[in-house]
């Protein structure tokens, strides 16, 4: 009988794998034994990480968009629906057209989103370029901005060691924005201040989520006139005064505040009941090594909706991606699951606008800083242009 697999998310993971199950599994989908569907609840495709050039006056928005359709292999069967239901007794995904999607193995990729509205003042007083429509808000206040205060802050998600969303992000656009005022000419006006919370998943009291890179990124800073505060772990923030507090009982006035914001599972994760994350965030239970959800032996899942301790970035799925495609092929073909994933993150960081640090680390590794150079940021900058597209088709 035919195999259904059933991806749900068009986004960075779900792409990637929908075309390397169809490279994978092309002698079975033309002998009509495999069908792969991917549903997504947009018929546009976004590169994420462009929010960030975005913010800084460096590019539109529209370069980094893609029709959904145009980044799949023509063997995938597309549809714009939001998956409203997932029934894992039943093997199927329910739209909100009504459409019940039956499945053999279903991937679950439907990202994390961006819940501001769990720190009380934070929607009104903060900006973030997690999104499109917040990267082009926050970038008419940088344009504007000629003296005053910029505030980092970054939250963590309550479940513990689960990091945010792109962990590298505070920092990379930190050094933008420092390299951004200074092209402006506004630079010695304005204090940059760059804060992280207390506890940042297994590391207390430090600068980064990793301690090899907390313990790098005072010299970093310091050597840019940029002002770094521990232990200031947001829990409110005054719109009206312009004041964001600390659990630990501090308080900084700022002009604009550049937030990492709270993120959570997509509502369609979290009203599943697979989830038992803290404070209903919707994380999936996933197995470290084989990428299923926990309990359900037909049921993937990868990206930034995972429960793992592993950064929530592309230079993520890039290596989970083929874990998934491969055990899912082997096994229709075998009957069992051949691959393991190893927890390997490999990216390029754009530290500052035109400075690429490459950075790779797996579970048993942190991510040891490197030399950054303009030829980092020239490979980070073509990924942003082209390859990522190539990446998204299954090419790279
Ligand atoms: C500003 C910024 C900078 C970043 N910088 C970097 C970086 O430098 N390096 C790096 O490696 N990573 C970076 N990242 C992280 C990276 O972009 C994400 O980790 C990646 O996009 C996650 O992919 P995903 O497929 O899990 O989620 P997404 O790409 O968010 O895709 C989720 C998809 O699911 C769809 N969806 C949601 N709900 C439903 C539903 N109910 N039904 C159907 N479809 C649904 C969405 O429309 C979307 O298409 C950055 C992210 C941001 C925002």
């Amino acid at each position: 009988m035919k195999k259904k697999i059933l991806i749900v998310g068009g986004g960075t993971a779900g792409t990637m794998t929908a075309n390397n199950l169809v490279n994978k599994l092309m002698p079975e989908i033309n002998r009509e034994e495999v069908e792969i569907t991917l549903i997504s609840n947009s018929a546009k495709h976004v590169y994420r990480p462009g929010a960030m050039y975005v913010a800084f006056n460096k590019a539109a928005g529209h370069e980094f968009i893609r029709d959904q359709r145009s980044l799949l292999m023509m063997e995938i069967d597309f549809h714009v629906d939001a998956a409203v239901e997932i029934n894992s007794n039943a093997n199927y995904v329910k739209g909100e057209s009504g459409t019940k999607y039956h499945y053999d193995f279903l991937i679950l990729a439907t990202g994390c989103e961006v819940a501001a509205d769990r720190i009380p003042g934070l929607a009104e007083g903060g900006d973030w370029f997690y999104s499109y429509e917040g990267a082009k808000k926050i970038a008419q206040k940088f344009h504007n901005l000629k003296k005053g205060r910029v505030v980092v802050t970054i939250n963590f998600p309550k479940t513990p060691d689960i990091p945010h969303q792109c962990g590298i992000a505070p920092v990379e656009t930190t050094m933008m924005l420092h390299d951004y005022l200074t092209e402006r000419g506004v630079r010695d006006d304005i204090e940059i201040i760059y804060t992280y919370p207390r506890i940042a998943q297994t590391v207390e009291d430090g600068l980064f989520l990793q301690t090899p890179t907390s313990n790098v990124l005072p010299m970093i800073f310091d050597g840019i006139n940029v002002k770094h505060k521990r232990s200031f772990t947001l829990n409110k923030v005054d719109p009206d005064k312009k004041i964001a507090y600390s659990e630990e009982g501090e308080e900084l006035e700022f002009d604009i505040l550049m937030s990492t914001p709270p993120f959570i599972a997509a509502k369609v994760i979290r009203d599943s009941g697979l989830s038992q994350a803290q404070d209903d965030e919707g994380w999936l239970p996933t197995n470290k090594h084989t990428l299923k959800v926990e309990g359900l032996d037909n049921v993937y899942t990868l990206g930034d909706t995972v429960d793992l301790s592993v950064s929530k970035a592309g230079g993520t799925i890039h290596n989970q991606t083929d874990i998934v495609a491969d055990n899912i092929a082997a096994e229709i073909r075998l009957g069992y699951p051949t691959e393991s994933y190893d927890g390997k993150v490999i990216a390029v960081a754009q530290m500052g606008l035109s400075c690429g640090m490459p950075l790779w680390y797996d579970y048993e590794e942190d991510v040891a800083p490197t030399p950054c150079s303009k030829f980092g940021s020239f490979v980070r900058l073509g990924f942003n242009k082209g390859l990522y597209w190539a990446a998204a088709r299954g090419m790279l």
